[in-house]
């Protein structure tokens, strides 16, 4: 909740939308619940390694990181990313080496780790667990970040931060930071943050398809939020997104049992679910 009011507070201010959702997920990043930053889930060799991205809906400038394992905000070297470098998407060692060069904060990886992340590793690596994203006991509790937010000149953004999937492979990068795939934002339709079975989310270019519903068809935002997750769920995926169009409705969807979200509509109410069954998003 007081992520959520701040990030508000910053946009009642003045902020721009790409200020408001790199500062929230930056507080979410820092937050040891969440799987992002500290906090993430780890690796099957039990190290944490953390992808980030953000979207700019004025312009359609992106920037994300892959695999990166001391950079302490990863949403902050993904800004750095589309402001200061001539690419989109770097990964691994290049993009601690960039990160470093900008000045931007380095942690241990020993920061990242948390204690209730190495037992549901241990968890995930028993015989009867799947090898991957193993359901955990609380729903939503997977917990990748994200934020989409619209500004008071009606311009759009997304950014999205994750350790990614328990017991995932060393190298593995899931949807968040593939522009298109789990981030997404375009002031003439769309931003739209995505979590769920990362690979599903790539295979269904999910975020773009949510823009494309709404550019190409006649279908409101949750009409296209929920066409897009029906597609997801049609090959095995499941997850949910958060979304604002351009008009500034909001959409929350999911088709998981849970999945912690909050939003701030026009009507500047603070709203939190947890529960699928629990009414999510206005539009
Ligand atoms: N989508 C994320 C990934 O696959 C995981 C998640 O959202 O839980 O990396």
């Amino acid at each position: 909740m007081d992520i959520l009011v701040a990030g508000y507070q910053a946009l009642q201010r003045g902020a721009g939308s790409l200020d408001a959702v790199e500062l929230a997920v930056r507080l979410l990043e820092d937050d040891a619940l969440f799987n992002a930053g500290r906090g993430s889930v780890l690796t099957a060799c039990g190290t944490v390694e953390m992808d980030a991205a953000i979207m700019d809906g004025k312009n359609r400038r992106a920037g994300a990181v892959a695999a990166v394992t001391t950079i302490k905000n990863p949403i902050g070297a993904a800004r750095a990313v589309m402001e200061t470098s001539p690419h989109v998407l770097l990964a691994g060692s290049g993009a601690e080496t960039f990160a470093a060069e900008q000045g931007l904060e380095k942690a241990d990886p020993g920061y990242f780790i948390t204690p209730r992340r190495e037992e549901q590793l241990r968890k995930a690596r028993m015989p009867t667990a799947l090898p991957l994203n193993p359901k955990e006991d609380q729903p939503g509790a997977v917990g990748t970040v994200g934020a989409v937010a619209r500004d008071m000149k009606g311009h759009l953004a997304a950014a999205t931060s994750t350790g990614g999937m328990t017991n995932k492979l060393p190298g593995r990068v899931g949807d968040s930071p593939l522009i298109g795939s789990g981030t997404w934002a375009d002031d003439e339709t769309c931003a739209v943050s995505c979590t769920g079975d990362g690979e599903l989310f790539i295979r269904t270019v999910f975020a773009h398809e949510v823009h494309t519903l709404l550019r190409f068809t006649d279908m409101d935002l949750r009409q296209a939020c929920k066409t897009a997750l029906k597609q997801l769920e049609t090959l095995g995926g499941s997850g949910g997104c958060i979304a604002v169009d351009a008009r500034g409705n909001v959409v929350l969807a999911l088709n998981t049992p849970g999945m912690y979200r909050a939003w701030i509509g026009m009507d500047g109410i603070p709203y939190v679910r947890i529960f699928a069954d629990e009414d999510s998003g206005v539009v």
